[in-house]
């Protein structure tokens, strides 16, 4: 199977998220509402899962889609003027929008996995967005237990990532067995990504990536990891799914998810790696869990079977493997 019409209509809806998010970010600062868990929501996350899941169910009326948020929050009262901003936000692009469908359109991301669902993130980041830094817009496509499209939209990640003053948005797209590309926002133009499989013990891309906020992994083992397989270039720390995107595209050789020690059991979501490792699979790498084990999507929205997660330019994964291994075997 191709995948075109999933493919276009998850770039197409993706590029519309992205203009939406960087309006917010540019006309209102957005600031952060507390979700339940205590982590951050914004008006330009329910915008965002609004369009996305419009789009998506006008398309594809059968498949269900896990997202990250959900309507319940909003729904209450005391948020209405939340309803009100989420609404005009949507309505920037889709005039004839009312609260009512805003409120829909987001629920319809409360879906169950089934052999072909959805998964996405409307913002993968929040706390980046809120900073200014990185934070990635994606959606990816399950079937039979295996990503089959994946669609990254990073809307701040510059095109040249030497020249963090120049143009910025990059779109990855992955389709299984038919490689990863990346298409600049700006100009359009769509080029083949392959991550760098040989690197010099010199090079300034054998380097690790990891997350800004500490709580999101173990940084002290992570660094220990890498130096002992000789990564030591310096590492890069960045928000979101964007991590994923700077490794397929050969700036970086490993990014690390080790799970953080005050949460060991702490249990990954689908929609935060689904749309990016197909990417880096697809450019040539390799993603597993920290034991070595393939990411189980079957089993709804968190990766109950699997502990941290692994990605590199391939030649790495398996030194990275042992090191692990050998880490459990002396601690
Ligand atoms: P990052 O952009 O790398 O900081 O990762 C952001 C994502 O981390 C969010 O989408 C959260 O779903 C996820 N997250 C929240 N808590 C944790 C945790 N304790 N360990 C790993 N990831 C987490
Ligand atoms: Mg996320």
């Amino acid at each position: 199977m191709n995948y075109n019409p999933e493919k276009h209509v998850a770039i197409t809806a993706a590029l519309a998220a992205a203009q939406l998010c960087e309006r917010v970010r540019c006309n209102r600062s957005p600031h952060a509402i507390e979700k339940q868990d205590r982590s951050p929501v914004t008006i330009a996350d329910f915008g965002t899962q609004a369009l996305l899941c419009r789009a998506i169910s006008q398309a594809f009326p059968t498949d269900p889609i896990i997202a990250e948020e959900s309507a319940a929050l909003l729904r209450q009262p005391q948020m209405a003027e939340q309803l009100q901003q989420v609404t005009q936000a949507v309505q920037a692009l889709v005039p004839d929008t009312t609260p009512d469908a805003v409120l829909d359109w987001i629920d319809r991301g409360n879906g169950q996995v089934s052999d072909r669902f959805w998964t996405l993130d409307p913002i993968d980041g929040t706390k980046g967005f809120l900073r200014g830094d990185q934070y990635a817009i994606a959606l990816a496509l399950v079937e039979a237990g295996e990503v089959k499209l994946g669609v990254m939209a990073c809307p701040a990640l510059p095109v040249n990532l030497t020249q963090p003053e120049g143009d910025r948005g990059v779109i990855f797209v992955a389709v299984r067995g038919q490689g990863s590309s990346r298409i600049a926002m700006g100009t359009g133009q769509t080029e083949a990504i392959q991550v760098r499989r040989t690197l010099s013990s010199q090079s300034e891309y054998l380097r690790l990536l990891e997350s800004v906020e500490r709580d999101r992994g173990n940084p002290a083992l992570q660094r220990a990891i890498a130096q002992s397989i000789g990564v030591t270039a310096p590492c890069l720390k960045m928000d979101s799914l964007a991590k994923y995107g700077v490794l397929a595209q050969g700036e970086a050789a490993l990014y690390l998810r080790l799970p953080w020690i005050q949460e060991p059991d702490y249990r990954e979501n689908i929609w935060d790696h689904a749309a990016g490792a197909i990417v880096v699979e697809e450019a040539g790498g390799r993603v597993t869990d920290m034991d070595g084990k393939r990411l189980d999507y079957s089993t709804g929205a968190k990766l109950i079977h699997n502990r941290g997660i692994i990605a590199s330019n391939g030649t790495l994964h398996e030194a990275v493997l042992a090191a692990l291994r050998q880490r459990v075997l002396v601690s």
